[in-house]
C-alpha cells in the first residue's frame, strides 16, 4: 500500500502541475481532510462486510485507504467520493492481480505426466461438483483424466463422483469404504502412468478442524501422492467460517489456489479479498451453478465490478 501511497501523492503533484506555489492556488485546491471523508469510510465499511470480507481485512483496507488520502491536494471542483471509490477500487485491484497468474491448463501443458491435482474442503461446499467441472473444462481443452476416489469414508462420495466419471466419459479409481485413501491415490497415479493420462483428480474426504485423524490422513495421502497442484474448495455462502476454513487448511496441509463456489447464489464473494489480503492466496475458479459448464475462470475486474455495482 505504500506504493499506492506514493503513487496517489506523485498523481497530485503532477495535478498542481506548473501552478505550484501560486497565489490563486488557495481557491484551485484544497487538502483532503478526515470530516471529507469519515461518512464516506463508513459506508464503505458497510458495503465490505455485506459483501463477506472479514472485519479485520476491512479495517485494515480503510485505514490504508485513509492514509494515502488525508492530506491529499485535489482541486475543490473535484468529488472526494469518486476519489476515494477509484482508490479503493485501485487498490483491491492491485491486491487481486497480484494473485491472478495462475493458468491451470498452462501450468498442465508445460508439466511432466500425469499432473496431479489434490482436491479439499469440508463437506457440501461443492467439492465433487467442482471436480467433475474441472474433468469437463480439462476434456474441452484436449487433456485426459483418471479421477481418484479417495473420499473412502463417506459411500456415497465414491458413488456421486462414480457418476459424474461416467457421463464425463472418464476412468475412475475406488477402493473400498473405510479403506486408505492414499493407497486409491496411488493406484490412479499409477493408471495414468501407464496409460499415458495427463491429469489425475483427486477427491478426498470433507474434513472439519476437528477431524484431526481426517487431517493427518490427508497429511499421508499427500505424502504419497506428492500432488502438483492443490486446491482448496470453498463455498462463497459460508460467511466468515469460510476465511477460517481457509486458515485451517493453510496451517494444517498448505494449498496452491481455491476454487470458490456457488458464487451464483447472490453471495458477493467478499472472501476473495479476504484471502488474497490475509493468505496471498488465488481465487483461479468460481463455481456459477450446478452444470459442468458453471465454472469461470476469476479476474480481478469481474470483482470490484461485482462488489461496487450489485
Ligand atoms: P461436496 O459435499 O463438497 O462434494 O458437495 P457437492 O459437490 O455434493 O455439492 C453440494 C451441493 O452444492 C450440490 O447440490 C451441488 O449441486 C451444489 N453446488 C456445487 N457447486 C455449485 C455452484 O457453483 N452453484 C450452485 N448454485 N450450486 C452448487
Amino acid at each position: 500500500m505504500s506504493a499506492q501511497k506514493k503513487d496517489i501523492k506523485g498523481e497530485s503533484e503532477k495535478a498542481e502541475g506548473k501552478k505550484k506555489g501560486s497565489f490563486l492556488d488557495v481557491f484551485r485546491y484544497r487538502e483532503i481532510k478526515e470530516k471529507d471523508i469519515e461518512d464516506l469510510v463508513e459506508e464503505l465499511r458497510y458495503q465490505l462486510l455485506e459483501s463477506d470480507v472479514s472485519f479485520d481485512v476491512t479495517e485494515k483496507f480503510l485505514a490504508d485507504i485513509k492514509n494515502a488520502l488525508l492530506g491529499k491536494r485535489i482541486k475543490r471542483s473535484e468529488d472526494v467520493e469518486e476519489i476515494l471509490r477509484d482508490t479503493l477500487k485501485k487498490s483491491i485491484t492491485e491486491i487481486l492481480t497480484k494473485n491472478e497468474n495462475i493458468n491451470l491448463i498452462d501450468l498442465i501443458r508445460k508439466s511432466q505426466k500425469p499432473f496431479v491435482i489434490v482436491f479439499f474442503g469440508v463437506n457440501g461446499v461443492g467439492k465433487t461438483t467442482t471436480i467433475a467441472k474441472v474433468i469437463y473444462m480439462l476434456k474441452k481443452n484436449g487433456l485426459t483424466c483418471i479421477v481418484s476416489a479417495s473420499d473412502t469414508f463417506r459411500a456415497a462420495a465414491q458413488e456421486q463422483l462414480s457418476i459424474h466419471a461416467q457421463k464425463l466419459e472418464v476412468p475412475i479409481v475406488k477402493g473400498k469404504y473405510g479403506g486408505d485413501p492414499a493407497a486409491v491415490a496411488f493406484d490412479a497415479i499409477q493408471s495414468a502412468k501407464s496409460r499415458g493420462i495427463d491429469v489425475v483428480l483427486i477427491d478426498t474426504a470433507g474434513r472439519m478442524n476437528t477431524d484431526t485423524d481426517l487431517t493427518n490422513e490427508l497429511r499421508r495421502l499427500m505424502k504419497i501422492a506428492k500432488p502438483n497442484f492443490r486446491i482448496l474448495v470453498l463455498d462463497s455462502l459460508g460467511g466468515n467460517d469460510t476465511l477460517e476454513q481457509a486458515k485451517y487448511f493453510e496451517n494444517a496441509i498448505g494449498f496452491d489456489a481455491v476454487i470458490l463456489t456457488k458464487v451464483d447464489a447472490d453471495a458477493k464473494g467478499g472472501v476473495v479479498l479476504s484471502l488474497a489480503y490475509e493468505l496471498s492466496k488465488p481465487v483461479i475458479f468460481l463455481g456459477v451453478g450446478q452444470e459442468y459448464e458453471k465454472l469461470q475462470p476469476f479476474s480481478a475486474d469481474w470483482f470490484v465490478e461485482r462488489l461496487f455495482n450489485s
